[in-house]
């Protein structure tokens, strides 16, 4: 199996198909752009989902469900909304064996239809604030398909919240990233920078647009979710208004945020080695599997020895897999579980049954250990919170390790000709000089960090040489 993988030193994007393809993750479809998400991917999908559910909930948030087919003038009411997500609509002409009247979009995102529903629900601060999630797919036509990081229709949650006041949407916002962070922090491993998008970069139609920006093993950054500051700009254009405490009326205030399957590219992208998946056991469908080592003479006895593990772990509430495949060899099944990416292997053999314990093996680190047979439970449970620790760990050193303080354009290009990685520098606020990094390099503001809005910007920008305004981190992205 793991002779299938191109080493991550060769390709690295080849090595990021061969895993998606060999861990059975995704699949290609007969429509470009679109992508087949298999159970081992769609299982991490339900285990993001899982999570996510339960931290939007206790903050509050109820889900509902909304229609994939929009009215095209809906579209139309925010102008930046329009212009923005116009080149990437899919839209539906013909129905029913007839021209339609109104074509219809299937939905880029759902800002449009649901302010136009949200019109009918709120006419008084008494009906805010309104906490909906939806769990759904989109469509953004793409011609070139990378499966889980950039496809046609993907899967995602959107949260589209209303609110009396600006500081109140304000706060969902920044609250709402803070859950993102969490979550990417603590489930998958995923060191992030939260921070705010450039101008150009913010998504259309809202007044601000914050993100999480992680750094994969190729340097390069990748979103992994995004909130977005709303103003009145969806109100106004659905005329949303309530009547305020006082008796005035006023626009109502709106937030709307979102990950999507994206994330599991990430999770794949952070972690993985030429080994094949690394999941961190906390989003892990499987956290652990019970591979037993036969020989002829014994094999029954071995298997009934291996069942025995899986049966004591699984009562302890462990997700455990017992492998008592028969027609392959241990080596190819060891290579298999490794290509998977479960945390944890427990080989059991007849030396182990004779000396009543087995052997714990660690995917992160290959390490490997003997435990008896009345510790495996607890030990696998120690291992998951040090594989977790250790993956995210070893995330933020790459990033460390490759984030630069640099001040001048030729270090700067030197290095994106190169290595890449991330690099604070001063930026003078200009889209123009923005562009032109672009152009030279491909590389983009990522954000403007949280973590450097307090430090004095005393460097000038790094294209033009201005003053800077802003420190913002830069890096070529997925
Ligand atoms: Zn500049």
């Amino acid at each position: 199996m793991a002779e299938k993988i191109t080493p991550r030193a060769t390709d690295y994007s080849q090595w990021y198909i061969d895993i998606v393809i060999n861990a059975k993750l995704a699949d290609y479809s007969p429509v470009k752009g679109c992508m087949v998400i298999r159970p081992r991917g769609y299982a991490l999908w339900e285990n993001v989902q899982h999570v996510l559910d339960g931290m939007f909930k206790a903050t509050g948030h109820s889900n509902a469900y909304f229609p994939m087919l929009i009215p095209e003038s809906f579209l139309k009411k925010e102008a930046e909304h329009v212009e923005g997500f116009s080149p990437e609509l899919a839209v539906v002409t013909h129905a029913g064996g007839e021209k339609l009247e109104e074509p219809l979009v299937i939905r880029p995102t759902s800002e449009t239809i649901i302010w136009s529903t949200y019109k009918k629900w709120i006419q008084s601060y008494r009906d805010l604030p309104l906490l909906i999630n939806q769990w759904a797919n989109v469509v953004r036509w793409e011609k070139r398909t990378r499966l889980f990081l950039r496809t046609t229709e993907f899967l995602w949650q959107e949260g589209h919240t209303a609110h009396a006041t600006a500081a109140e949407a304000q706060e969902e916002t920044l609250r709402m990233l803070g859950v993102y962070k969490t979550f990417a922090e603590e489930y998958m491993a995923l060191p992030v920078l939260e921070g705010e998008k450039s101008a150009s970069e913010k998504f259309a139609g809202a007044v601000k647009t914050y993100s999480i920006e992680a750094m994969m093993q190729d340097r390069k950054a990748l979103q992994a979710g995004t909130s977005h500051n709303l103003g009145q700009n969806f109100a106004k254009a659905f005329e949303v208004t309530f009547q305020t405490k006082e008796g005035t009326l006023d626009h109502v205030w709106a937030s709307s945020w979102g990950v999507s399957t994206r994330l599991i590219g990430a999770l794949i992208m952070t972690h993985s080695d030429d080994k094949g998946l690394v999941v961190p056991p906390k989003l892990a469908p499987i956290e652990a599997v019970v591979v037993p080592i036969l020989r002829k003479d014994n094999s029954a006895e071995v298997i009934a020895y291996a069942k025995s593990i899986g049966d004591e772990l699984r009562a302890t509430g462990l997700k455990v897999e017992t492998d008592l495949d028969e027609t392959q060899s241990s080596g190819w099944k060891f290579a298999e579980w490794e290509m998977v990416g479960v945390p944890v292997r427990i080989e059991a053999g007849p030396k182990d049954m004779q000396n009543n314990q087995a052997v714990l093996v660690r995917r992160d680190t290959g390490e490997k250990l003997f435990v008896a047979k009345a510790d495996i439970a607890a030990k696998v449970k120690e291992l998951l919170i040090l594989i977790q620790q250790n993956l995210y760990d070893r995330a933020l050193q790459n990033r460390l390790d490759h984030t630069y303080q640099l001040s001048t354009w030729a270090e700067f290009t030197d290095l994106m000709k190169g290595d890449a990685g991330f690099v604070e520098a001063a930026w003078c606020g200009s889209a123009k000089c923005e562009t032109e990094v672009k152009e030279a390099t491909k590389a983009t503001i990522r954000n403007l960090p949280f973590a450097l809005q307090d430090k004095p910007v005393d460097k000038p920008c790094l294209k033009c040489g201005v003053p800077g305004q802003h420190w913002a981190i830069w890096a070529k992205s997925y």
